[in-house]
């Protein structure tokens, strides 16, 4: 059985002040029997506060990062390393997002370098994969995915790969007023497992994760889940507020 994962993205939002707040709401609200992986990933602010929350909780998340640099330590500005993280109890990365690779012009390469070092650190990545809206509509989302996920992952053992998860988020369904079509996704997600199995064999792709991202809501998360390849949700907005986030768990967690 594939772990299932429901993910918050906060994104550059929530203070530590917010983050306080938000934990001791949405923990009072985590259904008792919660069967999902439930992943927060914070701005790097609000990192260290979260592990405390979290370390005197009796339901606990489990505390993401959503980006690292691929050393250990050195003359990076601005950048954090897989130890720091890993001294917060982080053990999860998201790495690759889309704003990462849009806004701040990371490559396949260096996601690929960054998704080793968190292999190599005990840290589990969730890579991020999906096509822009022109790629779409040219038919060329698996091209796309096939390139990004074998960069990001050629030659890594597959021992390793059974530690990874990926998030396929099509780039123009993220923030968006709709979400993408969950029949749709799920063949594209059906396509993800196939990369995975030449990647590495089918055994091991049958136990990686493959998340959906982009606009899931508490209306439309159990359309999503019922999917036999969407594994869990990575989620943004709807993740900010913690009755909405607590909405979605619990809506996820009805499905049989
Ligand atoms: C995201 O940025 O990873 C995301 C899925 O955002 P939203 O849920 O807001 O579309």
């Amino acid at each position: 059985m594939r772990k299932k994962i429901i993910a918050a993205n906060w994104k550059m939002y929530m203070t530590v002040t917010e983050t306080e707040n938000f934990y001791r709401a949405f923990a009072a609200e985590i259904p008792q029997n919660n069967r999902f992986e439930i992943l927060i990933a914070p701005p790097a602010t609000a990192l260290a506060k979260l592990s405390e929350l979290n370390a005197r909780a009796s339901q606990r998340i489990r505390l993401a990062a959503q980006n690292m640099f691929y050393e250990e330590s050195g003359a990076y500005t601005g950048e954090i390393s897989p130890t720091m993280l890993r001294e917060l109890f982080v053990r999860y990365v998201i790495l690759g997002h889309s704003e990462r690779r849009q806004i701040f012009g990371e490559s396949d390469a260096l996601v690929a370098r960054k998704v080793r070092a968190a292999l190599h650190y005990k840290l589990r990545p969730i890579l991020c994969v999906g096509e822009t809206r022109e790629q779409r509509e040219a038919g060329k989302e698996k091209e796309i995915l096939e390139r990004q996920l074998r960069v990001a992952l050629q030659g890594v053992e597959s021992s390793s790969l059974e530690s990874i998860v990926v998030a396929y988020e099509p780039i123009w369904a993220i923030g968006a007023e709709r979400s993408a079509v969950p029949e749709q996704t799920q063949q594209l997600h059906a396509f993800i497992r196939c990369v995975l199995t030449y990647l590495s064999n089918a055994a091991v792709a049958e136990k990686i994760p493959i998340q959906y991202g982009g606009s899931v809501n508490t209306g439309n998360v159990a359309e999503f889940l019922s999917q036999p390849d969407i594994d869990g949700a990575l989620i943004g907005r709807a993740s900010l507020e913690a009755r909405k986030f607590a909405d979605i768990i619990k809506a996820a967690n009805k499905l049989s």
